[in-house]
């Protein structure tokens, strides 16, 4: 027997892109295209952060009439509409996998997550990051890095100054806003969503799900599966909390509103969802 250290593996590139959101993937994508040689990586197993399978927003920054996406993002739009009419989140992950990986000048490190840096003066010299799939620590040195993380990784390991939360009114000359600043922030929000099965489906609450046992409880939140428009953005905790730090407590606590909310919807009144199952 003898003792492993754990793997290292050191990469010297001209552009690291910590994130690999919708941002951090065009970024990459377009430096790489002007011959940078490029690092992106994203700390979870499938690129488009907020816009992935796993969270599931679509894009629609820029929709309506007259209206248009341009560059990058309207190139992959595109390809998504001719390769997946249905918009099957799986099939968008591949489009999104597909343009990171077929770019020869990125490398991408997927499950990887940037967790330290050292510094030259005032400028990043290095980042390190663990792989959890791999066991391997990555040390990327580059001349440039692109801070594409949504949480902002970066700014805490560097040192660099910013804000969370809502700045004063009166800081830039705002009508509206608070008159003092404070720390809110966007809520946490858990997606559920429903199958219609063409049969009978029953459902037997988790014992720790929240319990909403009468109608007036869920009063003015829509959750009737009968209507089209049914969705369920009031769901939604977390903005007076910290959105980083007390993320698992909020998770735990949306998990269980989530639970609660679609027991009522099957087992409390009709909702029109006898043959809806939970996905
Ligand atoms: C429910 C919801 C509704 C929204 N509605 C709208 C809307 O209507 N209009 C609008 O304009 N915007 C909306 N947004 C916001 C929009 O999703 C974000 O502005 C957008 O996703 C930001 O993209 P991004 O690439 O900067 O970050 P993200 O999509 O957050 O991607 C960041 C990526 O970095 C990765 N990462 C984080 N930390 C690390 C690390 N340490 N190391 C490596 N990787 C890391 C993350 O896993 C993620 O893959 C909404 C967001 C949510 C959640």
């Amino acid at each position: 027997m003898s003792k492993v250290p754990l793997k290292e593996i050191h990469h010297q590139v001209d552009f690291c892109v910590v994130g690999g959101g919708m941002a951090g993937l065009i970024a990459a994508m377009s430096a790489a295209r002007h011959g940078a040689k490029v690092l992106l990586m994203n700390d979870r197993p499938v690129l488009g952060g907020n816009a992935s399978s796993e969270i599931r927003m679509w894009i629609r920054g820029c929709h309506g009439r007259n209206n248009q996406e341009t560059g990058i993002l309207e190139e992959i739009l595109l390809e998504n509409m001719y390769r997946n009419p249905d918009r099957n989140y799986s099939i968008w992950d591949s489009i999104l996998f597909e343009k990171a990986k077929m770019e020869p000048n990125i490398t991408l490190l997927l499950n990887t997550s940037c967790n330290s840096l050292t510094m030259d003066g005032q400028r990043i010299k290095s980042v390190r990051a663990w792989q959890l799939t791999t066991y391997t620590w990555h040390t990327v040195q580059a001349r440039h890095f692109a801070h594409c993380s949504g949480d902002s990784i970066l700014a805490p390991l560097s040192g660099a100054e910013y804000r969370m939360g809502r700045e004063a009114a009166s800081e830039f000359g705002e009508d509206i806003g608070p008159e003092v600043e404070d720390k809110q922030t966007m809520g946490m929000t858990c997606m559920i969503q429903a199958r219609e099965t063409g049969r009978p489906v029953t459902f037997i609450s988790p014992v720790w799900a929240a319990k909403f046992d009468d109608e007036d409880m869920l009063k003015y939140r829509g959750h009737d599966l009968s209507s089209y428009t049914t969705n369920f953005w009031w769901m939604e905790l977390g903005g007076n909390q910290d959105s980083i730090h007390d993320t698992e407590e909020l998770r735990d606590e949306l998990l269980k509103i989530a639970f609660g909310v679609w027991d009522h919807i099957k087992n409390v009144g009709d909702h029109g969802a006898q043959h809806w199952d939970l996905e």
